[in-house]
């Protein structure tokens, strides 16, 4: 499939190529010529596959961001990420069965089935809304493993938890910008957190900027709230996570939960 990287030029034509598309590319691109992306990133001190511009054009995506910058980027991104990686259980796509009824296991297979294709291109959000247990948190660990460094899962309780301690210690400015500009957001169990209109205005302040540039900050979230919920509870959050325009919404009707089904997930 031919995908175009997002480029806006400037008035002198300097581009401004997207660097999380760009990586996404260069990904594809290594994996459709079973090669390692460490080992396409030249090794020179002057890169041969751009000579230093950080730029390349390729037929698949157009302009492009070079590897040599995209690895950079990613270096710099996993270092900046590690504080607030929490633990990822180490679910999988294949790992996530369908259960339920025939309707129950037929919207599960078509939420893991976008979801697994959005890893490979996310150029749109995801929400996934559903009641305790209807595998939101297996689907975006699953989406966590197969992203790797350059996706940050974290749970609404976990970032709440950061946000009092950067508080506390001085580094507040330092977490937003962290969150603002992860590569990719996969944002488990909104609603879950105690929600003090503080932490509330800091989570909507991340959102809303990674929201002026959904292609470039793709963001996943998953609540056990129903729609109508968000709506009354965290209306500014709802006009950016339920806005279709940028958000593919997955309401997760008439899912019973996995436990009541046995062990249809490896937890
Ligand atoms: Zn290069």
């Amino acid at each position: 499939m031919i995908r175009r990287i997002q480029v806006d030029w400037d008035v002198e034509g300097n581009p401004t190529i997207s660097m999380t598309q760009s990586y996404f590319a260069w990904r594809e691109l290594c994996r459709l010529r079973n090669v390692q992306m460490e080992a396409t990133a030249s090794r020179m001190e002057v890169c041969t596959l751009c000579h230093g511009d950080g730029i390349v054009q390729s037929d698949e995506y157009g302009w492009m961001n070079c590897i040599c910058v995209v690895m950079d980027r990613l270096r710099e991104k996993k270092a900046a990420l590690a504080p607030y990686r929490g633990m990822v259980r180490k679910n999988t796509f294949n790992g996530f069965r369908p259960w339920g009824s025939q309707e129950s296991r037929k919207l599960l297979a078509e939420i893991k089935k976008h979801l697994k294709a959005w890893t490979i291109w996310p150029d749109r959000w995801v929400t996934l809304i559903g009641e305790v247990g209807t595998g939101k948190s297996h689907l975006l660990e699953a989406a966590a493993n197969e992203i790797g460094p350059m996706a940050l899962y974290i749970s609404a309780f976990d970032l709440e938890a950061h946000i009092y301690k950067a508080v506390r210690s001085d580094y507040l400015g330092q977490l937003i910008l962290t969150m603002e500009t992860a590569p990719v957001l996969l944002y488990d169990d909104m609603g879950s957190e105690h929600g003090s209109e503080f932490v509330n205005d800091t989570v909507q302040a991340i959102f809303m900027s990674r929201y002026q540039r959904p292609l470039e900050y793709p963001t996943v979230v998953a609540t056990n709230l129903d729609e109508e919920s968000v709506r009354n509870i965290q209306p500014r959050m709802a006009d950016r996570i339920l806005d279709r325009s940028i958000a593919d919404v997955f309401p997760l009707k008439g899912i019973v939960s996995w436990r009541a089904n046995g062990p249809t997930e490896t937890r």
